[in-house]
């Protein structure tokens, strides 16, 4: 199948190790021959006495697990095999030693029916700053890369595999979900994609040129309006090529008061993307620990304690608004939204944009690698996730007397932000339903791009 690469995204590993923090990787059982002959506990002191690895194989063979094994993070959250930045497993194996998993990250592929798309997750903080080699230039690697997807996927032999395997003609994209009940083909999609990537294209530039004016409101009011208008034209039983034509009225509201819901809806999105890694990272092991100990007596008041910590991170940020944030203290999300600010930096605008084209080009923000999202959810769901990004921004700089965003935080907010969405392509059916049908009004979170639109000066 052709590999389709994606334009002016750069990325070469830089040897960050970000990419081995906060999450257990998952691990095949041809992973886990590989290294669960090596006495790792006697191979340095940072591994002595630690349990590396989790068994899941229980719940793999149930299929209530993706994977019979796991890594074990540590109290940080952080690969036990990553010491001094580097993989301990690379270093005495080889590369091709470590899980592969590691090995692909944070290359990413969505098989289509029109070719194969590569892209990189932002989860490394190479690919958030667009560091290294454009992946244009990069072929060859990311076809190696390519086939040892197509390896990993013929392993892990789930009861989740949604990736089509190599020489049969089904893949995870032949039909696509627009909403939960409108179902497009390939080719009626590509016209939404093909529309909405031109959209984000008209401001997503790799160098800013001289009186650049990208607007990254406007852009996401536009996609959001564009899936309303897609799912008009289906529903009506017309052509969808008649997308290429429609220009998005971009229409900014006369009163910007979020409703309710839309305020709870972006509430609980901001407590699931920057507060609850929080509070998994510090109960890392409690939340190791298999879900049906939870209830034992040994482990109750371990449970009760981690239960009571989501639920007061969940009220402070859904009910009250007013999140704790690491190294930041106490937000208030109202006072973040309307506080006055100076334009959005060119260059973080840029970013925004980048990000936007890399979800849409590599499909990660719908179906297989987002919780089986519909188009409408997974638009409204990232949509969501950049206002979140941009309300984090804003109480960091608020918290350092400040008024406008700073690249840096953008950066981080950003990376920490895909690796959570990563997170979401591993979460329960029932989990995934929930969000999927709270998610799939069209233009959720209108008011709300418009509200904190106005909050910026304009360029
Ligand atoms: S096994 Fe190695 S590459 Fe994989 S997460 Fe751990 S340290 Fe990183």
């Amino acid at each position: 199948m052709d590999l389709i690469l994606p334009q002016d995204i750069n990325y070469s590993c830089q040897g960050c190790g970000k990419c081995c923090s906060g999450w257990s990787v998952g691990m095949t059982m041809a992973d886990y021959a590989n290294v669960k002959d090596t006495d790792w506990q006697s191979l340095h002191p940072a591994l002595a006495g630690k349990a590396l690895f989790i068994d899941r194989q229980a719940e793999f063979e149930a299929g209530t697990s993706q994977y019979p094994f796991f890594t074990n993070p540590t109290q940080d959250n952080v690969c036990p095999f990553l010491i001094d930045d580097l993989c301990f497993i690379h270093g005495l194996l080889g590369a091709d030693k470590k899980p592969m998993a590691c090995q692909i990250f944070p290359y990413a592929f969505a098989e289509t029916p029109a070719g194969v798309y590569a892209g990189v997750y932002y989860s490394s903080k190479a690919a958030v700053r667009n560091m290294g080699v454009p992946l244009s230039e990069q072929k060859q690697v990311l076809q190696d890369y390519l086939d040892l997807s197509y390896k990993y996927h013929n392993e892990r032999h789930t009861n989740f595999s949604v990736d089509a395997v190599e020489g049969t003609k089904k893949t995870p994209f032949d039909t696509i979900a627009l909403t939960p009940a409108c179902q497009l083909t390939w080719q009626e999609y590509s016209h939404f994609e093909n529309r909405a990537m031109q959209l984000i294209k008209e401001q997503y530039v790799d160098q800013k040129p001289e009186g650049y004016q990208g607007d990254i409101f406007r852009t996401l009011a536009m996609l959001s309006e564009l899936v309303l208008i897609a799912r008009n034209i289906k529903t009506a039983g017309a052509d969808l090529s008649q997308l290429a034509q429609y220009q998005p009225t971009n229409k900014i509201p006369a009163d910007t008061t979020m409703s309710s819901v839309e305020h709870m809806t972006l509430r609980m999105l901001f407590y699931r993307y920057y507060i609850y890694p929080q509070v998994r990272a510090k109960d890392a092991r409690q939340g190791r620990q298999k879900r049906a100990d939870s209830l034992k007596s040994q482990n109750l008041m371990g449970t009760l304690m981690a239960f009571g910590k989501f639920a007061g991170g969940g009220l402070d940020t859904i009910v009250s608004g007013k999140p704790n944030i690491e190294n930041l203290g106490k937000v208030d999300l109202e006072k973040a939204m309307d506080a006055p600010f100076a334009a959005i930096d060119p260059e973080i605008t840029i970013l925004f944009h980048r990000w936007l084209y890399l979800k849409l080009f590599l499909k990660t923000y719908f179906g297989p690698a987002a919780a089986g999202f519909s188009v409408l959810s997974g638009i409204n769901n990232i949509t969501a996730a950049l206002l979140c990004v941009i309300l984090h921004g804003k109480a960091s700089a608020m918290a350092a007397g400040k008024n406008s965003l700073l690249l840096p935080q953008a950066y981080e907010n950003l990376w920490r932000l895909d690796r959570e969405l990563l997170t979401l392509s591993q979460i329960a059916q029932q989990e995934s339903r929930i969000y999927n049908s709270g998610l799939s009004a069209p233009r959720l979170f209108n008011k709300g791009i418009h509200a904190l639109e106005k909050s910026f000066q304009k360029q």
